[in-house]
């Protein structure tokens, strides 16, 4: 519990939704001596927007919100004012020069029929194998719930592009509400009443802002913070000990509580007196990085779909995401559109940032997204080079956490969000902007951190 009459200085690392969550609960309570440091000259993290010369907007990446909490839907309707658009999800698969809506397993009567039998023929097989599926990692996971069929028609490819490693090296524990289920006589009557299947999932509608991109969700926390907050300062080195952080511009900075939403293999790299055993744990955790890739075209929208998964090896995305359906304000007027497409890339799937903009329009092309002929109705490219963008479930994941993190909290230094838990399933938008605020009630009333807490 804090006593106002001392009020302990809390140091924030991170402008990124978990940060500004902690920073506006902060900001409600009227707590006065805090700051929050941020290395980018802007705020907002993986959740800012872009704007290019020729009026497009872009995200880092496809990001919708779809909310678990009550707290993140006051403080949404709070930035945005309520101007937001809210869309039911339109969703395919691009997969033999034609769209399978998502989820997959649900509408697999639109495959070829080879590729359907093949499909019906895995879930059969699967089927006859009753009792629990295969949790030795992800890729028996789902060989055992769907079969060889969809597995390696759809499962496998997509999931590999994604997260830029071999399923067999992800655990099949973390993905509750992020993997749609099966249930094979609800796919055979799909097929025999030829009907379409697409609720399934928590983001089946969702919500986006009407101007700015996501990043106008967070936007606004930029004047409400005023001069408590500090951009272009890069943490690079911790001492628990003194508690203190230095920062790339020579500066330093005492703290009493800190919050660091930094990755955590880097919070560990840079804290003094790390044991080796927590620097190797922690250097073991895999993430992948990301090119963004937006292709604006002065042209008038083709439909209303969301965004397809491209499971294909032609394309090296994993998701192209029509995005000036989301708001008609991310492109510049109604006779443009925009194409956002994801690639993930990491030392096993390496990608040539040099030519991932020519090979990403090739990619439209060849599974029929875009025609040749399209190409001169490119107006913008405009490409994002993130690195950390998915924090990987791997085998040894959870075992390395349970190491690093209670060292971590040990020395006074709590690591939370995307990367900061290193946990998928916790790591979106919601969750991470939730986690702050937590973080802040944790310190200044002792409440106990529940998104956190509940991790497993
Ligand atoms: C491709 C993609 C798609 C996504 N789609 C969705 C979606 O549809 N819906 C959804 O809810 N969520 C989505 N997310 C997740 C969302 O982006 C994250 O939940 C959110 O941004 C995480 O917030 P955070 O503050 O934990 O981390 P971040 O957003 O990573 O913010 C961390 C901040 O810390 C700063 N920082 C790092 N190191 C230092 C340092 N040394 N010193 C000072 N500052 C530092 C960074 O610059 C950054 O601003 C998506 C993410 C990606 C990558």
């Amino acid at each position: 519990m804090v006593n106002p009459d001392t009020e302990p200085r809390l140091l924030i690392l991170g402008a990124g939704p978990t940060g500004l969550g902690a920073a506006y609960r902060l900001l409600e309570k009227g707590y006065r001596n805090w700051k929050i440091v941020e290395r980018h000259p802007w705020i907002g993290g993986l959740s800012t927007s872009f704007r290019d010369d020729k009026g497009f907007t872009w995200d880092v990446g496809g990001h919708v919100v779809f909310s678990h909490y009550e707290d993140f839907d006051r403080f949404f309707a709070d930035m945005t004012g309520g101007e937001i658009f809210t869309h039911d999800r339109k969703s395919f698969i691009r997969i033999a020069q034609r769209f399978v809506p998502y989820p997959f397993q649900n509408n697999i009567r639109y495959l070829p029929p080879d590729m359907l039998e093949r499909c019906l023929l895995g879930l059969e097989e699967a089927a006859a194998h009753q009792g629990e599926p295969d949790r030795a990692n992800f890729l028996a996971w789902n060989l055992s719930r769907l079969g060889e069929g969809i597995t390696r028609l759809f499962i496998e490819p997509d999931n590999i592009k994604r997260w830029a490693l071999p399923l067999d090296q992800l655990s099949a524990e973390w993905v509750g509400e992020r993997v749609s289920p099966v249930d094979v006589e609800r796919i055979k009557e799909n097929i025999r009443l030829g009907r379409d299947d697409v609720s399934w999932g928590p983001n089946n509608r969702f919500q986006f802002p009407k101007r700015g991109g996501t990043g106008a969700i967070f936007e606004p926390m930029t004047q409400r913070i005023g001069d408590r907050l500090n951009l272009n300062r890069e943490a690079i080195e911790i001492d628990p000990v003194k508690r203190q952080v230095r920062f790339s511009d020579g500066g330093v900075e005492a703290y009493d509580r800190l919050l660091s939403t930094i990755p955590i293999d880097r919070l560990v790299a840079m804290t003094k007196g790390a044991p080796g055993s927590v620097t190797e744990a922690a250097s073991r955790l895999k993430h992948a990085d990301g090119y963004i890739v937006g292709l604006g075209l002065e042209q008038p929208v083709p439909g209303d779909k969301c965004w397809i998964y491209c499971p294909e090896k032609p394309a090296p995305f994993f998701r192209a995401t029509y995005f000036s359906n989301y708001s008609p304000h991310n492109a510049p007027d109604q006779k443009h559109y925009s194409f956002m497409c994801d690639i993930s890339h990491s030392s096993h799937l390496p990608r040539n940032k040099e030519t991932i903009v020519e090979e990403t329009l090739c990619g439209l092309i060849e599974t029929g997204l875009l025609q040749e002929s399209d190409r001169d109705a490119l107006v913008a490219t405009y490409l994002i080079d993130e690195p950390y963008t998915y924090p990987i479930p791997t085998l040894d994941r959870d075992p390395i956490l349970r190491e690093v993190h209670p060292w971590l909290e040990a020395q006074g230094l709590h690591s939370r969000g995307r990367f900061g838990t290193w946990l998928y399933e916790i790591g979106n938008m919601d969750h991470c902007t939730v986690m702050g605020m937590q973080w802040a009630e944790a310190v200044l009333d002792g409440k106990p951190e529940s998104v956190w807490e509940k991790r497993g």
